[in-house]
């Protein structure tokens, strides 16, 4: 028989919450109405995305009227970027950290290739962002800047609401990647000052393919996707029903939780964090001294290929991540440790593990009494 599911990689996804999938069937089977239409059966339909966008503007503290619906972070910080880039076309220049995600990593490089500029701003050891460089790096012609609000692999937490006074002070606007931040930390667009965030059903117990992009009003975006006139205009496509109520569900029950949870959630990862720098000599916590999200622990094996231990692992059925990642033949630390100054020596040896709602104590330990194992056997193949 098969060991039972540790997992313990909830910032790659997360589990549907039961309470989201209730609210998802009907619009899978009896409610397959379009919202666009006019007849009753279709303004039904739209309902109940109008209460899901209510539910996902008032998390993060929203009109309703901001929320415009996308198939999830990747889409809305393309949405974004691009959207900023098209509305003012004399701007040409766009300011990026050096640890975004990818969906802004690569679509900035994607950019640089149609001929937009790009400067990357920088970040000191432990993951804070240099908010001094930020300020140098904006440009009259800056049409925007996108910083994220906590990281997918350290769980390092920027300062955006200064980031955003400096890019505002500047003339400039500012997008903000809270795919992470969101359901884990309080996430209020007014009180981070952002023009645009993004956020994404899947990282949130809710379903993949849905997210959503909050464009403050009176912000200068243009449509990437034409078509129908959904979404007042921003977004052409007939809408993911059932994903998009969804995610409204699943926003509805983050703003419901309770603050026990989320320090029981920090508890485990303390935990992890702590059993496993005292036992192991090799390892370190990153961005320890930073502002983190409560569920992350990025915990490098100094010596270790992360990916050999990820597999030894999983043969434990215990799923956890690391940033470095196989890459033809030889292992390619992860772009966030590099720009952190961390050695490659050092950074192939990360372990992400990243805990939810759904993980117990018996995680903790099933992780605490494997990872022993999988560590003193690949020390011994490297040493
Ligand atoms: N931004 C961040 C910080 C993420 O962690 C992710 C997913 O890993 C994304 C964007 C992409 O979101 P999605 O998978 O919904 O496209």
């Amino acid at each position: 028989m098969s060991e039972p599911l540790v997992y313990l990689d909830n910032n790659a996804t997360t589990r549907v919450d039961d309470r989201v999938v209730e609210a998802m069937v009907p619009l899978l089977n009896e409610q397959y109405g379009n919202p666009s239409s006019t007849h009753r059966f279709g303004a039904g339909v739209n309902a109940m995305l109008e209460e899901a966008r209510g539910r996902v503007a008032g998390l993060i503290g929203a009109r309703d009227s901001e929320i415009v619906f996308t198939s999830g972070g990747t889409e809305a910080d393309n949405m974004a970027l691009r959207g900023l880039l098209a509305a003012r076309p004399s701007r040409r220049h766009v300011v990026i950290s050096t640890v975004e995600h990818h969906a802004v990593f690569e679509l900035a490089e994607q950019l640089e290739r149609e001929g937009v500029e790009v400067s990357r701003v920088g970040v000191d050891r432990e993951g804070r962002l240099d908010l001094d460089q930020l300020r140098d790096s904006i440009r009259d012609d800056t049409a925007a800047v996108a910083v994220m609000l906590a990281n997918n692999e350290t769980g390092v937490v920027f300062d955006v609401r200064a980031a955003a006074e400096i890019v505002h002070e500047r003339g400039s606007r500012i997008h903000c990647d809270a795919v992470q931040a969101v359901g884990k930390i309080p996430v209020n667009v007014d009180d981070l000052g952002v023009d645009l965030l993004a956020l994404s059903g899947h990282k949130i117990h809710g379903p993949k393919g849905a997210g959503a992009l909050y464009v403050r009003r009176g912000t200068p975006l243009r449509p990437m996707m034409f078509g129908g006139h959904q979404e007042r205009g921003r977004r052409g496509g007939t809408q993911n029903t059932a994903g998009i109520v969804g995610l409204g569900m699943a926003c509805e029950i983050i703003a419901a939780q309770d603050a026990a949870e989320h320090e029981r959630i920090r508890g485990m990862r303390d935990r992890l964090e702590r059993d496993i720098t005292q036992r192991f000599e090799s390892s370190y916590v990153v961005g320890e001294r930073a502002e983190r999200l409560p569920n992350t622990a990025c915990i490098c094996f100094a010596g270790i290929e992360a990916e050999a231990a990820l597999l030894l692992l999983s043969e434990a059925n215990i799923c956890v991540s690391s940033g470095a990642a196989c890459s033809s033949g030889s292992l390619e630390p992860s772009h966030v440790l590099g720009a952190m100054g961390i050695e490659p020596r050092i950074a192939q040896g990360e372990i992400r593990i990243s805990v939810s709602r759904y993980n117990t104590d018996s995680d903790v330990e099933s992780l605490l009494s494997a990872l022993p194992r999988v560590i003193e056997k690949l020390s011994v193949l490297t040493s």
